[in-house]
């Protein structure tokens, strides 16, 4: 909601219709009045008067000021930075929050598909859902031994965290316990950050993560909430966001992002910052969609490189705190690598341990030290 406040000083205040649609609304505070417009949502509230009295309202330096001293951008704020703010002012502010929240260390993680294939959900981007024929390998669950000596090898290529993931909405407990003896395993003769992707599990799963020595839990949400029900309709994002506050309760650090291209608008990119917010997340991982033939978004639209820069630095605004991570994807930008790191990004997802182990990974490392990052 935009807002508006004019303190009076004695004078009569004398109210008078602002709009023929009736989108004003007027409250008396004492010697104050509140000019506000209503909006049941950033997505569908704005109207072009509005979005043209936004152009002049801030200035990068000043909601830049504003993150320095503690402050938290607010919706309005986000839109106008994502919407009208000079792009290269905006990238270059985001790499000095980036610099003075997170310094110029760049968090290096990896993924194991510890579970791949025939996934009872339908997200409409995944290769690895059910409800599509694509291309993907198909298991049940990793060879132990494979798994201990992966996360070995990603260490010593410079990766600080590691993560099995499984495809599914949850993972059974007989598979749970599997890979808990993996990650005690691992943390026998590693001592990698060992983080766990698994769907929508329960309080007694995430306990037993946790005491094998789990210490961070993945879930993306993904997308904005008003866009989600549209991409997958086999659960929400409630349900992710209640396995997040519960891995929260227990002590776990959370890393929650999301897939940029998947038909949302700018403003959703802004509504999906603006959700993760509040929970204060530590990793958000951002996602280019990768058109995968056969899935429901095999033929979606490419995003510009303007859009990708801008919603990196907006993340960083919105989240200043947060590890930006580069996710996959960073392929497709290659051209711009250099550019999108400097847009805000502190983290990165590395390597491409479904294709060629190891060899990306060190690329990776060379080229974000190349661009003056510390790994
Ligand atoms: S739940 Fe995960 S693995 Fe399953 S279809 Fe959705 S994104 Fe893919």
């Amino acid at each position: 909601m935009f807002q508006q406040t004019t303190t009076l000083h004695k004078s009569p205040i004398y109210f008078r219709r602002w709009s023929r649609k009736g989108y004003a609304v007027f409250v008396s505070r004492h010697n104050e009045v509140v000019i506000s417009e209503c909006a049941t949502s950033i997505t569908q509230g704005l109207t072009p008067k509005t979005k043209k009295s936004l152009k002049s309202m801030y200035s990068v330096s000043q909601l830049e000021e504003k993150v320095l001293s503690g402050g938290l951008i607010n919706e309005q704020e986000a839109l106008w930075l994502a919407l009208e703010a000079d792009k290269e002012t905006l990238y270059a502010a985001a790499n000095r929050l980036r610099l003075h929240f997170c310094g110029n260390r760049m968090d290096l993680c990896t993924i194991m598909n510890a579970k791949s294939g025939k996934c009872s959900e339908d997200c409409k981007w995944c290769s690895q859902s059910a409800y599509y024929k694509t291309n993907v390998k198909v298991y049940e669950l990793i060879d132990h031994q494979e798994a201990v000596k992966q996360a070995q090898i990603n260490k010593n290529a410079g990766a600080h965290k590691f993560s099995l993931v499984t495809s599914g909405r949850d993972i059974s407990h007989t598979n749970l316990d599997k890979l808990c003896k993996i990650y005690e395993d691992i943390a026998k003769t590693n001592d990698i950050h060992l983080c766990a992707s698994m769907g929508l599990v329960d309080k007694p799963k995430l306990e037993k993560l946790k005491a094998v020595g789990v210490k961070m839990y993945h879930c993306n949400i993904e997308t904005a909430p008003s866009l989600f029900p549209k991409l997958c309709s086999t659960h929400t994002i409630e349900e992710k966001l209640e396995t997040l506050r519960t891995a929260r309760e227990l002590g776990m650090t959370l890393c929650c992002g999301g897939i940029i291209g998947v038909g949302e608008t700018m403003e959703q990119r802004v509504e999906m910052a603006m959700t993760l917010q509040p929970l204060n997340i530590e990793s958000i991982p951002l996602n280019l969609l990768s058109a995968i033939p056969g899935t429901d978004l095999q033929n979606a639209e490419p995003i510009t490189d303007d859009e990708i820069l801008t919603t990196f630095a907006m993340f960083r605004f919105v989240n200043p705190r947060s590890g930006i991570r580069f996710a996959s994807g960073r392929i497709k930008i290659q051209h711009m690598q250099e550019r999108a790191l400097k847009a805000g990004m502190n983290a990165a997802l590395i390597g491409d341990l479904l294709t060629t182990i190891g060899t990306k990974m060190h690329e990776d490392v060379v080229n974000f030290r190349k661009a003056g990052f510390e790994c």
